[in-house]
């Protein structure tokens, strides 16, 4: 496990994820994946980066986690899509600062999420360079031309839905910049939602299976703003309902002590990968029906309505409009 050697790294990562999948002609080893793509269905592909230092870091997440939201993050765009994620493409810039352990292990992490949703990495790269690692995946998913749902397709009168409880990730996040000995359960639960984000693939399909679904996007940068980008794409506006948010009991309790940003921060706050969706009025009890029967977790925040000069009105507990100081989530780690 000494020096790392990039011909070493690909023959690991070829003994590791080299297997058949359905509709990979041919995967990692030749100048390109060969993909036949199946018949009646589009491809959506999506890529993302994870920049040490900026996205994650060395000394607060195991390289183990590391490697399973690089895979997560990617996930989450295929999912807000309503699409089966199929194939991946990994490309790793390291340096001399990490040795073969460490890759062991981020490489562990990854595979573990791709195995969970049926991921075949079909090819890569590796490259030793500069001072910081980074790590960039790009996904491939089908998807029935019917059943996709983009984020343009919201209209007054449809409601807003969130899934799972967002702002997590983000009070999680500056748990873990505080590097205490030790963390309650709670806490320990919010870091974890950092770290390990559970991209909603499952329900992303389930949504868009259900018809009742007019617009979606997978929150990265915080609820504010990618509600915005979705209102923004769609020409249309929306108000937020704070006392329909949906918050963790570890959420609750930083909000119970009283301090004043927190809602800002859990909704300017990014990293969550939750979806944000839109229903249609006469739809919105086949998805209450949904999350009745246990197939996705979501909830309605409030209501599309026509476009005004904002896209996005926020109001708190006692009905006051809540005046952001930004919208959205500028990654620090
Ligand atoms: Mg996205």
């Amino acid at each position: 496990m000494g020096k790392l050697n990039e011909l070493d790294i690909v023959r690991r990562i070829e003994k590791k994820f080299a297997k058949p999948a359905k509709g990979l002609i041919t995967g990692i080893g030749d100048d390109c994946a060969v993909i036949a793509p199946a018949l009646g269905y589009e491809i959506v592909v999506t890529t993302d980066t994870l920049v040490e230092g900026v996205h994650f870091r060395r000394d607060l997440s195991p390289p183990r986690l590391i490697g399973e939201k690089s895979a997560a993050v990617n996930l989450s765009d295929i999912a807000a899509m309503g699409a089966k994620p199929k194939f991946c493409f990994l490309s790793l810039t390291l340096t001399n600062k990490i040795d073969g352990k460490w890759v062991a292990n981020y490489l562990a992490g990854f595979e573990k999420v791709l195995k969970k949703h049926g991921v075949a990495l079909a090819g890569g790269n590796v490259a030793m360079a500069g001072r910081d690692l980074s790590f960039t995946v790009t996904l491939m998913g089908e998807v029935k031309p019917k059943l996709k749902v983009l984020r343009s397709g919201a209209k007054p009168g449809d409601h807003v839905f969130v899934t799972g409880t967002p702002g997590d990730a983000v009070l999680g996040l500056n748990l873990s910049l505080k590097k205490k000995k030790h963390y309650s359960t709670d806490e320990r639960k919010l870091i974890k939602r950092h770290q390990a984000p559970s991209p909603r693939v499952e329900w992303g399909m389930a949504l868009a299976k259900s018809g009742a679904v007019s617009a979606m996007i997978d929150i990265s940068d915080g609820v504010a703003l990618d509600l915005t980008r979705m209102m923004d794409a769609s020409a249309v506006s929306a108000k937020i309902d704070l006392m329909r948010f949906p918050l963790s009991q570890a959420a609750f309790g930083i909000l119970e002590t009283g301090k004043t940003k927190t809602w800002e921060t859990i909704l300017t706050g990014g990293e969550d990968y939750e979806l944000l969706f839109t229903v249609r009025e006469e739809k919105f009890r086949k998805v209450m029906e949904l999350i009745r029967q246990g197939k996705i977790d979501a909830s309605p925040i409030g209501l599309v309505t026509k476009r005004k000069r904002k896209p996005l009105v926020i109001l708190d507990p006692e009905e006051r409009e809540v005046n952001l100081s930004r919208l959205g989530f500028v990654h620090g780690v």
